[in-house]
């Protein structure tokens, strides 16, 4: 999902298209990763200064439910990113950045035959750690910091 098909997507099920909404879909189009309505209310506050949380939140569960979002919840917070694929998936998530990776394996495959007298009716599976990227800069970081303390010494 991106920008482009998320509008047509508004098109087609007939839903208006506003300037906010098409806002609120480009933040996620620049974020490639979770986005929170706070975050959301902060980058769009000088464009749009009376924004509540309530239209956000009324946007973003409407973009849910059209399938143009996924949401998950990071430290207790809802947080969305744009729907990656249409099946099953569970996500690599980056502490730092908050970057998303999408993994194809699921561990209920195997959890499922654990207990066959309970129902499964849903799951939540994800990873947390460092990106790639992020990693790098890190140890650069701590390199950093490790001379600073050689020249201050
Ligand atoms: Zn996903
Ligand atoms: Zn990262
Ligand atoms: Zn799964």
């Amino acid at each position: 999902m991106n920008k482009t098909e998320a509008l047509i997507m508004l098109k087609t099920k007939g839903f208006k298209h506003t300037d906010k909404r098409e806002d609120i879909l480009e933040l996620f189009e620049d974020k490639d990763g979770y986005l929170s309505a706070k975050e959301i209310q902060t980058a769009l506050k000088d464009a749009y200064p009376g924004l509540s949380f309530d239209t956000i939140y009324r946007n973003l569960s409407l973009f849910k439910e059209l399938m143009i979002l996924e949401e998950t919840e990071l430290d207790g917070e809802k947080v969305f990113q744009f729907h990656c694929t249409e099946h099953h998936h569970h996500h690599l998530i980056c502490l730092r950045c908050g970057k998303t990776k999408t993994i194809e394996v699921c561990p209920m495959q195997d959890l499922s035959r654990l207990d066959p007298e309970f129902k499964v009716t849903g799951h939540k599976f994800e990873v947390y750690g460092y990106c790639k990227k992020c990693q790098k800069e890190m140890e650069k970081t701590d390199k950093l910091a490790e001379s600073d303390l050689v020249n201050s010494r």
